[in-house]
């Protein structure tokens, strides 16, 4: 199998741009899996159906209608690339990420993501559940306030209006949502190593991941 390069760590803490450095250095293959768990909450808010219906959200997601095209994200032939984004997506991907349900039809898509001549994949669990086997797991931190001020920078910096305090607010409510689920919490694998990203910059972290990689 090729081998896979895993980032797991809390919202906001640099693990997408990171896996994108990182994939793109190597030439690999990427997975964003949070991107999965949007896309899934985005079919679920279109199609009205009630977020505590976990058997109709894992069919959703099991028949999700999804084609990458280079940047861009289709759902039944729609780009959602900016949507999937959304505070709201985000909020409600939270939320339905904490049914077995959902986690087991979202499973076997993940590990087709497995090609040659590698993959770089992030999100929570994907040291500990997806690709237990990963050559190298890196479990990616950073001070909430931290990431905080950085979700407010990328937002602004698009022309979206944020409010650091309600980030703060929705970080910390998705930490502990993430980290106290009874089905795959978000923990680091006991091989993982742990990357404390508050006071790096992303040059630096990629640095870092490149040279686990190649020690
Ligand atoms: O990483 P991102 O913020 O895009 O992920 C959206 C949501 O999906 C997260 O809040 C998290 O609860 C969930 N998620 C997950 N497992 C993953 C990736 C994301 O539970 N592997």
């Amino acid at each position: 199998l090729p081998p896979v390069i895993a980032i797991d760590g809390p919202s906001a803490s640099g693990k997408g741009t990171l896996a994108a450095i990182v994939a793109k250095t190597l030439g690999w293959h990427q997975l964003d899996s949070g991107m999965l768990y949007r896309l899934s909450a985005l079919a679920v808010l279109k199609k009205n159906i009630q977020s505590d219906n976990e058997a109709e959200i894992a069919k959703v997601a099991r028949n999700l209608n999804v084609c990458f095209v280079g940047q861009q994200v289709l759902l039944d032939n729609d780009d959602v690339s900016d949507v999937l984004r959304t505070e709201e997506v985000g909020a409600l991907a939270s939320r339905i990420a904490a049914y077995p349900l959902l986690r087991q039809a979202l499973f076997e898509r993940q590990l087709a993501f497995r090609k040659a001549p590698g993959l770089v994949a992030d999100g929570r669990d994907m040291g500990t559940v997806i690709f237990p086997d990963a050559k190298l797991k890196i479990f990616l931190i950073a001070d909430v306030n931290e990431r905080a001020q950085r979700r407010y920078k990328q937002l602004i910096e698009k022309g979206i209006s944020a409010n650091l305090v309600s980030l703060l607010d929705d970080l910390k409510a998705r930490d502990e949502r993430d980290m106290h689920r009874s089905h795959a919490p978000l923990v680091p694998a006991k091989d993982a190593i742990i990357i404390d990203s508050s006071t790096l910059s992303i040059e630096e972290s990629v640095a870092k991941v490149l040279a686990y990689w190649s020690a």
